[in-house]
């Protein structure tokens, strides 16, 4: 593989730049790159496709990135300090590496992107809820990326993958899974971090669906879920009483029983009845 091999050891990159890890970025950073190529594998087949990343840091993901044949590499990064290090990775895969210093939440990378698009991450844990949210709801579908593979606490990724039943089941499990397949790919504990976290984290793929998974109304299913999570341990009938008077017909008609709990109910349901409900406007 042209060019990674000759790079310095990352605990030797972050010695000469001075990258003491700051806790005000979510900073804890892979410092294996065995580790950093298996979550690029898990991004899927690269070649032919520019990359995403968000917050690469000292770049092992980068790294992993570049060497499993990403075609280009487009890397935003909020802290300066880490330029120097992501130039030195840019110089080896010429032409293959874009750094834009600042932060993701502010910057659109589109106009920096060819289709296919993947994005790769592994984020303070915030900032990737927040970006996750954003890159489920844009005004039209199918968004501008092919699959996202991110890093999350294990406890925000068993939200994004979680079936009716539990308390992880909400609005996140249905956003995502409405518009994606999602599946958690790799479990990591705390101490392949440098610092290490106080939590165990996880790796999530989400592979776009062509169109959503059932029909709904983006905005009708949105405030469908929102009210019937906000109180999930409400009974449906009172939970969702402020979105309809006629709330016990909508939800009988889509066969779902007006006692049943926000967590007892898929996806599927809350689709047909965010249905009822548009039709009844
Ligand atoms: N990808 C590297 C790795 O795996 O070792 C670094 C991961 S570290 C958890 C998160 C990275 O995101 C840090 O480099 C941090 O500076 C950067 N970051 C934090 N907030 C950001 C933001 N809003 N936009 C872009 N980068 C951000």
């Amino acid at each position: 593989m042209s060019g990674i091999d000759d790079l310095p050891p990352l605990r030797e990159v972050i010695a000469r730049y001075d990258l003491a890890p700051k806790k005000s970025l979510g900073q804890n950073f892979l410092l294996d790159l065995n580790l950093t190529a298996r979550i690029a594998r898990l991004a899927g087949d690269l070649a032919g496709a520019d990359v995403l990343e968000i917050g690469p840091g000292p770049g092992g993901l980068t790294r992993g990135l570049l060497a499993s044949g990403a075609r280009r590499v487009l890397a935003i990064e909020k802290d300066p300090r880490c330029l120097p290090a992501l130039a030195e990775i840019a110089a080896r895969f010429p032409g293959r590496l874009q750094v834009i210093e600042g932060d993701a939440l502010a910057i659109d990378p589109l106009e920096y992107l060819q289709a296919p698009i993947k994005v790769a991450a592994n984020l303070p844990y915030n900032v990737g809820t927040e970006l996750l949210v954003r890159w489920l709801t844009p005004q039209v579908w199918p968004p501008f990326w092919d699959s996202l593979t991110l890093m999350f606490q294990r406890e925000v990724a068993e939200r994004i993958v979680a079936q009716p039943g539990g308390k992880a089941y909400g609005r996140l499990a249905l956003l995502a899974q409405w518009r994606a397949d999602a599946k958690i790919v790799m479990n990591l504990p705390p101490e392949v971090f440098s610092p290490p976290p106080k939590v165990h984290s996880a790796v999530v793929h989400l592979t776009a669906l062509p169109a959503p998974r059932y029909p709904a109304d983006p905005a009708v299913l949105n405030m469908v879920v929102a009210a019937a999570f906000n109180q999930r341990r409400k009974m449906l009938r009172s939970a969702l009483k402020s979105v309809s008077p006629a709330i016990e017909d909508h939800l009988q008609e889509v066969g779902i029983k007006p006692t049943e709990r926000a967590e007892q109910v898929g996806l599927e349901a809350f689709c047909a009845l965010a249905r009822s409900l548009k039709a009844a406007r």
